[in-house]
């Protein structure tokens, strides 16, 4: 992980407080990390997942692995160091969207336990507000649906370090919610992971009223 380099840094304390902030929002800041496999569904959950809050009346917003590689992580590859800064960045980020009271669903591989730890580490004093998500499928599932068409290059060589085939993925041991993503449908997946919100008091039971009769006529969700 990244040393500090800065020295002579003093924290500058705000007066609007993250309970103040979770107030306006309805619901806490907190984080739901989806870990797996290429092509075993996180984008696709993450999205749908997003659907379903806003639905809700929820803040929440997807930080997904090739978008943010487009940008704030543009700089890093898929070397063992690049993917340990990729998800130091995202973890922090991912605090930054929970002191703002906002939910973050986050999508990468992350297939190493130590960051995923860390990013949890990141959240310790926060009272459970990461919630890791194994969206969990087998590898040759995987490489069937192969939506980007990544296997196919791995297998040819053409793509070097790629999870599953040249790179390690190491499973969670204890995640909050473990999703076999080949036996159950998008709909499915994001109720499961939408009950666990409810049943933990994340989020209130019923949509809020208020906060999505904004939404734009014909908008879907
Ligand atoms: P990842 O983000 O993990 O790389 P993607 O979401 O990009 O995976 O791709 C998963 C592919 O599998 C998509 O084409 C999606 O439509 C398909 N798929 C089929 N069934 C499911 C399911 N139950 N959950 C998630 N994705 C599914």
């Amino acid at each position: 992980m990244a040393e500090r380099k800065a020295t002579n840094i003093v924290w500058h304390p705000g007066r609007v407080t993250r309970a103040c902030r979770e107030r306006l929002s309805g619901h806490r800041g907190f984080t739901i990390w989806f870990t797996g496999l290429s092509a075993s569904g996180k984008s696709t959950l993450a999205v749908a997942l997003e659907e379903a809050l806003y639905g809700h009346g929820c803040h929440a917003y997807v930080l997904d692995g090739d978008n943010v590689r487009h940008g704030l992580n543009s700089n890093l590859g898929f070397s063992p160091e690049d993917r340990a800064e990729n998800i130091r960045r995202i973890a922090e980020v991912a605090k930054l969207f929970r002191d703002a009271g906002v939910i973050s669903i986050t999508a990468f591989i992350s297939p190493y336990r130590s960051d995923r730890d860390f990013a949890r580490k990141l959240a310790e004093s926060e009272h459970d507000a990461f919630i890791e998500v194994f969206a969990d499928c087998p590898i040759a599932v995987c490489e069937q649906r192969d939506p980007k068409g990544m296997y196919r290059k791995a297998r040819a060589g053409e793509i070097r370090e790629f999870t599953g085939i040249t790179a390690p993925y190491e499973p969670p041991l204890e995640p909050e919610i473990h999703l076999q993503t080949h036996q159950l449908t998008v709909r499915e997946a994001v109720d499961a992971v939408m009950d666990h919100l409810v049943r933990h008091d994340y989020i209130p039971c019923a949509p809020n009223e208020m906060r999505t009769s904004f939404r734009a006529q014909g908008e879907r969700v």
